[in-house]
């Protein structure tokens, strides 16, 4: 018997996550940016930013389409890779859920491709592009209940504020 992977949230700062697997809220260009974009590769290094360089010099010239994700090293990082994942900006007058959905679909697949067992993820869109924090966390769980498969073990989702924390910690109950 197969048992569901674990969800499991967390107060803190990502950076500081020890797991196989850390998502990055990226940009298209990923060439950096702000929010946890710019943390990962503060804390990661020259590294990170080196492959991901490399990725747009090749497959990715024109940069990583919204609702894809894409694997580099960890850097200097408590962690094995980090997925880079784009997520739309939010809009009031387009549904952009299924491409929210699918940064949380894809990462998990790359990771499991990758053989992660565990895997920590932002709340992606909901800093600079601007998805409420509400909807973002239930379309997170919803996605992660129905898509997250062996290897993977654990699922992490660490939220920046307490604020945060405690939309997931409703959103976690609702869903169950
Ligand atoms: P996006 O452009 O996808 O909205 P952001 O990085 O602006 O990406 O924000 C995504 C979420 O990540 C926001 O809820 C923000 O508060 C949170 N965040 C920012 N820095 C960190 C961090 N170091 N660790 C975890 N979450 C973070």
């Amino acid at each position: 018997m197969t048992s569901r992977p674990s969800i499991v949230l967390v107060l803190g700062d990502i950076t500081y996550q020890h797991a196989d697997v850390i998502v990055n809220a990226a940009n298209s260009s990923l060439l950096g940016g702000g929010g946890v974009d710019g943390a990962i590769h503060r804390k990661g290094g020259p590294a990170i930013l080196a492959e991901c360089r490399a990725l747009r010099a090749g497959h990715y010239g024109r940069g990583l389409p919204t609702g894809r994700a894409v694997a580099t090293t960890a850097g200097e990082l408590a962690a094995r890779w980090v997925v880079h994942t784009v997520g739309p900006v939010y809009s009031r007058e387009e549904d952009r859920s299924e491409l929210l959905a699918s940064c949380y679909g894809e990462s998990l697949r790359v990771a499991a491709e990758l053989g992660a067992e565990t895997v920590a993820f932002p709340a992606v869109s909901t800093g600079i592009f601007g998805w409420p924090m509400d909807d973002g966390a239930r379309i997170a769980i919803r996605t992660v209940r129905e898509e997250a498969a062996a290897p993977v073990k654990e699922v992490r989702f660490v939220l920046f504020d307490r604020e945060a924390y405690e939309v997931f910690v409703t959103a976690l109950a609702e869903a169950d």
